[in-house]
């Protein structure tokens, strides 16, 4: 129910198919990334290996799976994706590994969140493309050893801090995907329109990728509420005000903050009186979980500068005060 939320929701995947960028030169933005990918990959490509695992981290919507897609049609590969809650028995593991071909890209999103009898599958699978299989119980078991292809594992995760040190380790590269510019997602949104068939002007995209939470999936379903509003206002080309129009009626704000971006704030100056305070607290007081805090919410405030993180707990800033035209608590609040 958050139009900003920066998960997919339903009826979005074939539009999404569409507008997915499918090689590196259409990823926008994230140069650093795309610079040492193209690197890696070309080399991988001249030694005709699968690429090094790649493990792919950011808050949700910035384009992991988009990467992960693209690392695997840049390598002339195919992709199976599978994702941490959905693989429940180490068998599951082994039964997608042993039907990977050579060259394969395996992608398993929410890659934190393997139990750890799995993670024991996927150490020797990654390390040396073994399967080590228990068959048998008490005495009579034994483990046997079964080869798989060579591939390329690519996990994507929100935080890296969520994963057990062995699996990261494991991982040869590691990919940290930042908040988008506005820039780069104006050029996205424009891509988008072009491929919706809408006419945003410079303004238009501009209007949308501000309010896009520097977020590509953000700004992509952004953009199909604005299409909505032309598209039943009669507007051929949409501008900054028709724009504004149908990002208003969205109640998403001139900073591309919504409802729980301002709820959050709000409760840290109004309830805490802008004093720091621990992630249970808020999250109790804000009336969600603790993780879509963490993950979704608290990451974008971070960096914008709303709120920091201090040793006694999270804190908004003088920026938090200024957005709301809210009075400072006090003179040397920074
Ligand atoms: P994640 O897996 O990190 O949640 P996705 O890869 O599903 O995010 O990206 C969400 C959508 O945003 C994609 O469908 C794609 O259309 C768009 N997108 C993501 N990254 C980019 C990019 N670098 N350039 C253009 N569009 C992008």
């Amino acid at each position: 129910d958050r139009i900003i939320s920066s998960q997919t929701q339903g009826g979005e995947s074939q539009v999404d198919r569409a507008i997915r960028p499918q090689m590196l030169a259409e990823y926008i933005g994230q140069p650093i990334v795309r610079e040492q990918m193209e690197i890696f990959i070309q080399a991988a490509r001249q030694r005709s290996e699968p690429l090094d695992h790649t493990l792919i981290f950011g808050p949700p919507g910035l384009g992991k799976t988009t990467l992960a897609n693209i690392v695997a049609n840049e390598m002339g590969a195919d992709i199976k994706t599978t994702s941490g809650p959905v693989l429940e028995r180490a068998g599951d593991l082994a039964a997608l590994l042993t039907n990977l071909e050579e060259g394969d890209v395996l992608f398993i999103d929410e890659i934190h969140r393997l139990s750890p009898a799995i993670e024991e599958v996927l150490y020797p699978a990654m390390e040396d493309y073994q399967l080590d299989i228990m068959i048998g119980e008490g005495p009579a078991a034994r483990s046997i050893k079964i080869e798989i292809p060579p591939f390329t594992l690519v996990g994507a995760t929100t935080r890296a801090g969520l994963l057990t040190s062995p699996l990261r380790d494991r991982f040869g590269i590691v990919q940290r995907l930042e908040f988008y510019d506005v820039q780069s997602l104006t050029t996205i949104v424009g891509r988008s329109a072009n491929k919706m068939d809408v006419v945003l002007d410079d303004s238009g995209c501009f209007e949308v990728a501000r309010r896009s939470r520097g977020t590509p999936r953000i700004a992509n379903r952004l953009l199909r509420r604005v299409r909505d509003v032309a598209q039943v206002g009669g507007e051929e080309v949409v501008g900054e005000k028709v724009a504004r129009r149908a990002l208003d009626m969205l109640s998403v704000d001139s900073q591309g903050f919504d409802h729980l971006d301002r709820r959050m704030l709000l409760t840290m100056i109004e309830k805490f009186d802008g004093r720091p305070v621990g992630l249970d607290s808020i999250a109790a007081a804000v009336g969600e979980d603790k993780d879509t805090i963490e993950d979704v919410i608290e990451p974008f405030l971070i960096q914008q500068g709303f709120v920091i993180r201090t040793p006694r707990g999270r804190q908004v800033t003088k920026r938090a005060y200024e957005h709301f035209n809210y009075q400072l608590p006090s003179e040397d609040f920074k």
